[in-house]
């Protein structure tokens, strides 16, 4: 598996107008848009930093992934995004080293990348997610 890089920092908010007026107005990160990804229950925000990203979530649901992280450990860091060159070589890598896995197989994330997440018990607590960007 060669990871590349860190893609991005998925950070957790109570909404987007909250993470933007820290991140946005005050550390003056540039605002790239936002894309809702219904499948998640989420709305993402980009905010380019050099090579990487701060990708701001906030839950489109009270039901969806973000909006129980909140619930239960409040707003915050809520996944580390690596960037590697082909994401199937690397989920058949993590199986065959008997790493849990959330996502079995790529699916579709927010700007046409392919994404998987690796359960946080296999990674000693660190939602990791691996994302491939063609
Ligand atoms: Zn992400």
């Amino acid at each position: 598996m060669k990871i590349l890089k860190i893609d991005h920092l998925g950070i957790a908010v109570n909404s987007l107008a909250e993470g933007q007026s820290f991140w946005n107005d005050i550390m003056g990160l540039d605002f790239q848009g936002t894309e809702t990804v219904e499948e998640q229950k989420v709305t993402t925000a980009f905010l380019p930093i050099g090579e990487s990203e701060v990708e701001l979530l906030e839950s489109t649901s009270p039901d969806g992934p973000i909006a129980k992280y909140i619930e239960k450990k409040g707003a915050g860091i809520q996944h580390v995004a690596f960037r590697v060159e082909n994401i199937e070589e690397a989920l058949a890598e993590l199986k065959e080293k008997g790493v849990k896995l959330i996502d079995q197989k790529p699916r579709k994330g927010a700007g046409g990348a392919k994404i998987a997440f690796l359960h946080p018990k296999a990674t000693k607590g660190v939602l990791v997610e691996l994302c491939q960007r063609d």
